[in-house]
């Protein structure tokens, strides 16, 4: 027998039209390319996208067609959101700072038929506007005044008068729920962007999900200040959990350096922001080198690449902001799992607690995880074994955008490409990517360990730990060191800095120094670069 309830399509214009109707006054204010703060409403949201959806049609953007964004967090971009997947279009949010190259080769495969961009990346838009073979429309996200003349795009519309010459009349159409909303590309360090499609329902889920106080923990009483860039897996789900949830939201645009996000902070009362680790550090040393505290910051979610156990004790004991760790992928919408408390650990000491934090945390209901050996046979959540990480679940990638079947699943499961424990609390640790775990003598290594302890000494702004050949155990750890400016520290002062913390064996072996270290497109290191830097590199052999 079937129940008898409302059969309604998971949508995420329903979002949009939540938010207008139960939070129509919350405010989403946003720092501009145009160099102002601007704000307006949830209200103004509703309106303004759905002038967005009929100028989207006015462009001949075929139903299901990709729309493509490079463009920094701010209300311009939520209304690109809305506008194109609640209207039956894609969504495919470019990150900027990816090689022209490869920002070209998304455009062709996504088969982008308008781009909409920041005047930041104009320079960007010029050098492959003769490149992107589909792109029939190049829109500038700027005020009408501030338009820019461009000898490269002779064509070039201003997104202010797109808006402006349609009505705010506009029914969101009863798509299927299984409908494509937004595609984002990974990362990719090595071959081409591999595109992931998500559904309206599997965005929606992911929204229930994201927003659960075990999650990102968002609400009406919120401020949320999204750091993570809406080019970077929708900004971790937070400009839907927001209209979900009615958070005010404060968007950076541009001002990602320790002084833009703090005055932003402390303007806006800004309770929760979401970000990577080296963001992070930028906003830390902003905040220590002009001795300042956050007045309203209660929380904050990093994620992306390991957060140092150091970042942790900074945040919570020098300035009482709680730091909920969490891990996830483009694959994966991208959460998996978050590190919030259990009640148990409430009553433990600060050490103790961040000892748990270090974790990346508990699967959020809707994904579901198991490690497995290199033979595929699932391995027990002892806290001590580490396997390949695989995952299911309602918001995780089957096949990438174009591919065909599902090929790279193993027996339904999504292998992530992580090496990780699972402790008896269910609480999951990172202690690699496959690829960087360094094999000594046929045991394995963890990098993120060795670097968690090196980036806790006080001289180290950022260290990458990688495998160096080594004649005797085919490879030891190397650790690689930039330090922070002025500050000194030796080899051997950094080597004992591992004792008493690690097993013996894992110690590196030796130190580089370096005057920095590549990051990549969102902020991770590039460890396959460093590799290949210090492919000949000799250790000491004692
Ligand atoms: P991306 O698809 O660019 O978001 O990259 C996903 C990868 O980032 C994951 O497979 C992990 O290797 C890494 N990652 C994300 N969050 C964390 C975290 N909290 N700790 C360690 N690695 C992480």
């Amino acid at each position: 027998m079937n129940g008898q309830m409302m059969q309604l399509p998971l949508l995420t214009s329903s979002l949009l039209v939540h938010a207008q109707r139960h939070h129509s006054d919350q405010e989403i204010v946003s720092r501009r390319v145009e160099g102002d703060v601007h704000r307006y409403t949830y209200a103004d949201l509703a309106r303004r996208a759905r002038q967005l959806a009929n100028a989207v049609a006015a462009l001949d953007v075929t139903e299901g067609g990709r729309v493509a964004t490079l463009a920094w967090n701010g209300y311009r971009h939520m209304e690109l959101y809305y506008a194109v997947s609640g209207s039956g279009r894609v969504l495919n949010t470019i990150n900027p700072r990816l090689h022209a190259d490869q920002v070209t080769y998304i455009a062709d495969h996504a088969e982008n038929e308008v781009l909409f961009f920041d005047i930041t990346f104009l320079p960007l838009v010029e050098s492959i506007a003769d490149r992107v073979s589909t792109v029939r429309h190049f829109v500038a996200l700027i005020d009408k005044d501030k338009m820019p003349s461009s000898s490269r795009i002779p064509n070039l519309l201003c997104y202010e008068d797109l808006v402006e010459a349609q009505s705010a009349s506009y029914d969101w159409p009863m798509l299927d729920e299984q409908t494509a909303a937004t595609l984002c590309y990974t990362s990719g360090t090595t071959g081409n962007p591999k595109g992931v499609l998500y559904s309206h329902r599997s965005t929606l889920l992911h929204t229930f999900a994201a927003a659960l106080p075990d999650s990102l923990g968002c609400s009406a009483a919120d401020v949320i200040l999204p750091v993570v860039p809406m080019f970077h897996v929708n900004a971790w789900g937070l400009p839907y959990a927001a209209c979900m949830t009615g958070a005010k939201l404060v968007m950076p645009g541009a001002g990602l350096d320790g002084k833009s996000l703090y005055e932003l902070f402390e303007a806006e009362g800004v309770t929760m922001a979401a970000g990577v680790p080296t963001v992070w550090q930028g906003l830390l040393n902003h905040v220590q080198s002009n001795g300042l505290k956050f007045s309203t910051m209660r929380r904050t979610v990093i994620g992306g690449s390991a957060c140092p156990p150091a970042m942790v004790r900074t945040f919570e004991q020098d300035y009482n902001v709680h730091v909920v760790h969490a891990w996830g992928m483009t694959e994966l919408s991208p959460l998996g799992t978050v590190c919030a408390f259990k009640a148990k650990h409430l009553a433990q000491n600060a050490e103790q607690r961040q000892a748990v934090q270090a974790k990346q945390g508990r699967a959020v209901f809707g994904v579901d995880m198991k490690i497995v050996s290199p033979d595929g046979a699932e391995l027990p959540c002892d806290g001590v074994q580490t396997g390949d990480l695989l995952v299911r679940g309602h918001w995780v990638v089957s096949r990438y955008f174009k591919e065909e079947g599902e090929g790279h699943l193993q027996d339904g499961w999504f292998p992530t490409g992580d090496v990780a424990k699972i402790d008896p609390d269910g609480y999951m640790q990172i202690t690699d990517r496959s690829k960087d775990v360094i094999k000594s003598g046929g045991e394995w290594i963890g990098s993120i360990d060795l670097e968690n302890i090196a980036m806790a000494h006080p001289a180290v702004a950022m260290a990458a730990c990688i495998a160096a050949k080594h004649p005797k155990w085919d490879e030891r750890p190397l650790l690689v060191v930039m330090l922070k400016p002025g500050a000194q520290v030796t080899r051997d002062e950094l080597l004992a800095f591992y004792d008493g913390k690690i097993a013996k064996w894992w110690t590196p072996d030796d130190v580089a120094f370096v005057d920095s270290i590549p990051l990549g497109a969102t902020g991770k290191m590039l460890k396959h670069r460093l590799r290949e830097q210090f492919k000949d590199y000799h250790l000491p052999t004692a």
